[in-house]
């Protein structure tokens, strides 16, 4: 049996989300940019699909800006803020994605701005008290980074209580998405200027997303070319990516409830059972508010547990031990450092959706019982 239980780290693509495609591939190939009919063709293309997402957000479709996925959209908004906006100070948290991570750093080596992190507790969650007085007291132009869900143990940020912070101290917010949208109900609001999406995660095509930038914000080129996306970002648009992020996306919509519910019905089931069946065994994400489809859990060490991740592979498992890591090196993951995980422990994400059954859930249980510790009962 062969079980997919990584879903935070990629999706597979919805047969209908590669119906659009092929039918796009076999029919279009016009370049966007050329005014003939096969260009013009194409381009209603990227304008229908831009139409979709800024429906989607409530946002309009000037604000949308399509990317090659999170990566790019969360470096484009936090090194044009700098460059482009007076923002002189970015705060943000140890548990965000590298993809932040790693720009924060080059800003600050450049010093073109001072990076400070808030202090984040064992769950990953911030303090909003310290939030809001470090924005308060920043004389110069400060950016707050924040994603919504922890894409290694799910847990969520306030995005609504972090807006009214930006707001009130008059600081801006970019906030990345890539694990929420599509599968949490989002408009755009009041305080949030910027906002990342990436199409893989929600069944869609890899190397292709989307940046919100609110109309008050005006940045310059991160790109620069051919004056595509409205200027703001060069490159041939990727039609067949959009066209099928676009299909992703609305079926995402339509059917956000009901994947939900069917979700968290596997996830209680599997968490349940996980309690039950094994010593010992935590949720990294504690008692805070957890997207619905992560479940990093955390299990004792053991010569083991050492090799769960290998075992599980060998059982055809697919999990991850953090965030997916692009060497195919399993790294100590800064996640746990930052909410200071036992590192004797051992950690899988487990992470689900609407594709998986019960019986994927009873096959995985039964494997974890000859890796991890179980109870006398069990
Ligand atoms: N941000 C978060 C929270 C993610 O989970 C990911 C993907 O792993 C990214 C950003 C990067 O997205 P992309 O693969 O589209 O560049």
């Amino acid at each position: 049996m062969k079980v997919y239980f990584d879903n935070a780290s990629t999706t597979p693509l919805l047969p209908e989300v590669k119906a659009r495609m092929h039918k796009i591939v076999d029919s279009h190939y016009g370049n966007p940019s050329s005014i003939h009919a096969f260009g013009r063709q194409s381009k209603i293309l990227v304008e229908d699909a831009r139409s979709v997402i800024a429906q989607g957000l409530g946002a309009s479709l000037g604000e949308i800006f399509f990317t090659s996925g999170a990566t790019e959209a969360n470096n484009m908004a936090l090194f044009c803020a700098v460059r482009d906006l007076g923002v002189t100070d970015l705060i943000s948290s140890p548990t965000e994605h590298h993809c932040i991570l790693h720009m924060l750093d080059y800003l600050q080596e450049q010093n073109l701005a001072k990076v400070h992190y808030l202090k984040v507790d064992s769950t990953g969650n911030i303090d909003y008290a310290q939030l809001e007085s470090l924005c308060s007291q920043l004389q110069d132009k400060a950016m707050v980074s924040l994603m919504h869900a922890n894409n290694e143990i799910g847990t969520l940020h306030d995005i609504y209580r972090i807006g009214e912070i930006c707001l009130k101290t008059k600081s801006l917010f970019h906030c990345d998405t890539a694990q929420t949208i599509a599968k949490i109900p989002l408009k755009v609001f009041p305080g949030l200027n910027f906002l990342s999406g990436s199409a893989h995660k929600f069944f869609g095509p890899k190397g292709v997303g989307f940046i919100y930038i609110n109309d008050d914000n005006i940045i310059k080129p991160y790109f620069h070319g051919g004056n595509q996306e409205r200027g703001m970002r060069s490159g041939t648009e990727n039609i067949y990516g959009i066209q099928g992020m676009a299909k992703a996306f609305e079926l995402a919509l339509t059917e956000i409830e009901e994947r939900k519910t069917k979700v968290e019905e596997i996830v209680s089931y599997f968490l349940k059972q996980c309690l039950s069946t094994f010593k010992d065994v935590k949720l990294n994400s504690g008692d805070s508010e957890r997207l619905y489809n992560i479940l990093s859990l955390s299990f004792p060490g053991s010569d083991r547990s050492e090799m769960m991740m290998m075992n599980l592979d060998i059982a055809g498992i697919c999990a991850s031990a953090g965030s997916a890591c692009t060497s195919g090196v399993e790294n100590v993951s800064h996640v746990l450092e930052a909410i200071g995980h036992d590192p004797t422990r051992k950690t899988v994400r487990f992470s689900f959706s609407h594709l998986n059954t019960k019986d994927e859930v009873d096959y995985v249980v039964e494997k974890l019982k000859s890796i991890t510790p179980v109870h006398a009962t069990s």
